[in-house]
Formats: structure tokens, sequence, C-alpha cells
């Protein structure tokens, strides 16, 4: 069964993802002579920074999704479809979804990654990840089910692991939660749930290298830890995780964490589909691509963004797996798409690195730009500056910093519930 994509004289782009790499892609090719197909399983782009403030019911996560019908109605070249890529066919450039196949004259793979468990199936089947803004409500869900559950327990060890968090991954997304949950625990659970002693809730923060936020700087790692430890967080270093079983938490030290809430932030691989899987790829599930990005031994499979791995002078384990990659690697490949319509040569990929930051909590974050590093309040109000201008869509701007002017003067968030299918409880 066809995708019912009408015939087209223009070459045909078939583009898997609609994250950071896919839509900038997509964006940069309007107004062209390409017939561009954009497939995704969701209607929206999602923002992946801030899928931590939606698991800690400080955002909505309407405030950090945008439909993509909405954001592409002025572009006419181009055919949106809701589905998964199941297979892709190489040989026979041919896409296969669950509604129908595609036949494309260049591919773009921006499929981005998923959670890695690194092969251990239990802590697979119990941990909380938090990849997709689903993902994110569900751990919002569950914190709070935990708290409610506390509740009705009088055994003491119970309400204990019932109200620990143990955060596996000390890089911004295990820091940004860490801190998000401690600034909970100091500001708002106690007034939501005053039976509850919450001095007796720990948080611990677990990282298999030395130190946490290992990608920046040693000082900002510190101040980070430092910032964590001044909010209550319990940082473990140095130590793997290696299993969890009756809400223990085992450590390859051989001791354990009580905890029933489990959020796995420790390491992503790449969503390949059928048939993608045998292109050449590296570690991390990653296709290899030459400076280009067209995947390597290919003439018309190109890879953007997380999923891409072009191991370079600069960078031989690739290119960091973050937002600006995905972006800057999106807006090459479409100036060389147009340059390959005119017949000219095209240019490669050259990443420039704008710097890496990463949130603790209220006042208190750390920033490395290329010349200059630094911390605390200053840092905490660039970060909010630079991720509210990265937003898609102006109404959601608004939103967020409506939200986090109420959340700093009022000390709360308000967006509290449990949301699930079905008429209620349990
Ligand atoms: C919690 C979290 C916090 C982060 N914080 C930061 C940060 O602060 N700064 C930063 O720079 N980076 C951050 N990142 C990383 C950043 O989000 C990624 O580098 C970026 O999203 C990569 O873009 P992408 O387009 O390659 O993939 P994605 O944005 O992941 O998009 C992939 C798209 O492909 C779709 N897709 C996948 N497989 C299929 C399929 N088979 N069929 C159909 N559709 C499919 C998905 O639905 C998705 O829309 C964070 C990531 C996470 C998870």
């Amino acid at each position: 069964m066809p995708l019912n994509i009408p015939e087209s004289s223009f070459q045909r782009i078939v583009v898997i993802g609609a994250g950071f790499a896919g839509l900038k892609l997509v964006r940069a090719l309007k107004g062209t002579n390409y017939q561009l197909v954009l497939i995704d399983r969701n209607n929206f782009h999602q923002f992946q920074p801030l899928f931590y403030q939606v698991a800690t019911a400080g955002l909505e996560p309407s405030a950090i999704s945008f439909p993509l019908r909405k954001i592409f109605q002025q572009q006419t070249n181009l055919h949106i479809r809701l589905t998964e890529v199941l297979n892709v066919n190489i040989a026979e450039k041919k896409v296969y979804t669950t509604l129908g196949e595609v036949i494309y004259d260049v591919l773009v793979i921006a499929t981005g990654a998923d959670t890695n468990f690194f092969g251990m199936n239990k802590i697979a089947g119990a941990a909380l990840p938090m990849k997709t803004v689903g993902e994110a409500l569900n751990l919002r869900n569950s914190i709070l089910k935990n708290y409610e559950a506390a509740l009705t327990s009088d055994d003491p060890q119970e309400i204990e692991t019932l109200l620990n968090t143990v955060i596996v991954g000390g890089g911004p997304t295990g820091v940004e939660l860490a801190g998000a949950i401690a600034e909970m625990r100091t500001f708002v659970l106690p007034k939501d749930y005053p039976e509850l002693n919450f001095r007796e809730m720990k948080i611990y923060l677990v990282e298999a290298s030395s130190r946490i936020l290992s990608a920046m700087s040693l000082s900002s790692s510190e101040k980070a830890a430092d910032f964590l430890q001044k909010l209550g967080v319990n940082l473990i270093t140095g130590v793997q995780v290696t299993g969890y079983e009756d809400d223990k938490v085992m450590l390859h030290t051989g001791e354990f964490l009580h905890a029933r809430t489990l959020i796995w932030a420790a390491g992503i691989k790449g969503n390949l589909m059928g048939g993608a899987d045998e292109l050449p790829a590296g570690r991390g599930n990653r296709l290899l691509v030459d400076e280009f990005n067209r995947v390597t031994g290919q003439d018309a499979v190109y890879a953007i963004g997380d999923i891409a791995l072009c191991e370079s002078g600069k960078f031989p384990g690739g290119h960091p797996q973050v937002a600006q990659v995905a972006i800057q690697q999106a807006a090459n490949l479409a100036a060389n798409l147009r340059r390959i319509a005119k017949s000219e040569p095209m240019k490669p990929f050259r990443y420039s690195d704008k710097g890496s930051m990463a949130t603790i909590g209220r006042n208190k974050a750390v920033v490395e730009l290329p010349f200059l590093k630094f911390q605390g309040f200053f840092a905490w109000l660039v970060w909010m500056f630079v991720h509210l201008m990265s937003i898609v869509g102006v109404k959601n701007r608004v939103l967020i910093f409506i939200n986090w002017l109420w959340n700093y003067m009022t000390y709360d968030q308000s967006l509290r519930l449990i949301m699930k299918p079905g008429k209620g409880n349990s």
C-alpha cells in the first residue's frame, strides 16, 4: 500500500524524524524544487531540554511540544505523514511505514536516539527513562503516585522507599532532574503532604565516571556538585548501577539503595529501523557518515543529528549529541541539497560550538561559552534566556516565561496532576 504522496516532476526527499535536525532541514528547504516528505511517529516537535520540567510538574507538555502541521502551514512543497517507519530498503529506495510505503530519490535519516540500558533488562523493565514527552509525563505520574502510596503505608521502610529517588547518570539531564526534585522536596512536597516527613526522603545521583557533567570543565563540574550538595542531593560518583530488584538499586560495590523511583539518564543509542541497521554504524548505534553527512558508501542516503556519527579529526568519537549539532548539520545539508540542485559542489560540515550549560535549580546554573565560564545567578539567567529563545512558537515562549515567573515568585509549581487514561485511580 503506498503512502499516498502525489506524483511530482521534482526529486523527492524523504526525511524521517521531525526532531531538531529534521525540522530545521525541512524548514531550510522551503521554496526549493524538491518534493519533501516528512515522517514522524508524533504529530508534534518536542523540546527535549525542558522534559525535566514536565517531569517535575513545572511545565505542561503542551508548552514544550509544537504541532508539525502548524509549523509548516505555509510550506507548499511538503507532505507530512504521521506514522512509524518500520523498514527501509536501500537497494529499492523504499521506506516502509505502518501506513504504507514511499519511494525516495534522497533519504534523510534524522531519527535521534533512545535510552540505552546497556542490555540490563530488569532495569529496562522497571526504570523510568525520559526520552519523550510521554515518558516525562509518566515520570511525573510515577513520582506523585509513590507519594500518595506512602500516605497509606504504616511500614517506615516502605515509606522511605516510596519517597526516595535514585537518578542514574550525572550528565545535564540527571543533574537538572536531581536539582528540580530536591527543590520540590524543600518548597512543595511538605506543604502538599503534611502527613509525610520529607526530611526522610533521599535523592541519590549515581554517576559511573569520577565526576558529574564530565563533558564540561572541572570547575563547572565541581560547582554543580557543590550546588547539588547544598540542595541535599547525595552524589555517588565512580560507581555503576548493576541491577534493580525488590525496590533495591544494586551498585557494583555490593551496596544497594532503597527506592521505588529509579530514573535512568545514563546513556542513549541511535534509533535505527530495520534495513538501516544494515548500513555501516559505529558506537552507540550511530550511522557512520562523511563530512557531508552522507552515510558511508551511499550516494543518496544522509543521516543528521544524534543518529549520525562523523569521526573527524577534532571529534574522533563523533560530535556531541546535542541540539546545536543537529540544527547545524541540518542547515549544512539543506545548503548542500540546494547546491546539488544547481550542480555546484557540496561544502563539508564544520561544527561551531556555541558552548554548553546546565541548571541545577533556582539561581543556580553553570555556563561555558567558548571564551568565558561563569556560574550562579547570572548563569541561571543566561540558561533561561537561551532556552526560552530556542523554543518553537511565540505562545509557548510566553507560556513558559509566565510559568517560570510564577514558580519563582511563589516557590511552587502548580501542575502536580496525575494524568492517566480511564476513569481514575490505580
Ligand atoms: C532529557 C533530555 C535533555 C536534553 N537537554 C539538552 C540540552 O539542554 N541541550 C542540548 O543541546 N541538547 C539536549 N538534549 C539532546 C538533544 O535533545 C538532542 O541532541 C536532539 O534532540 C537531537 O536531535 P535529532 O533531530 O537528532 O533527534 P530528536 O530530536 O530526538 O528527533 C528524532 C525524531 O525522530 C522521530 N522518530 C524516531 N524514530 C522514528 C521512526 N522509526 N518512525 C518515525 N519517527 C521516528 C521521533 O519521534 C523524533 O521526533 C537533551 C536530550 C534529552 C533526552
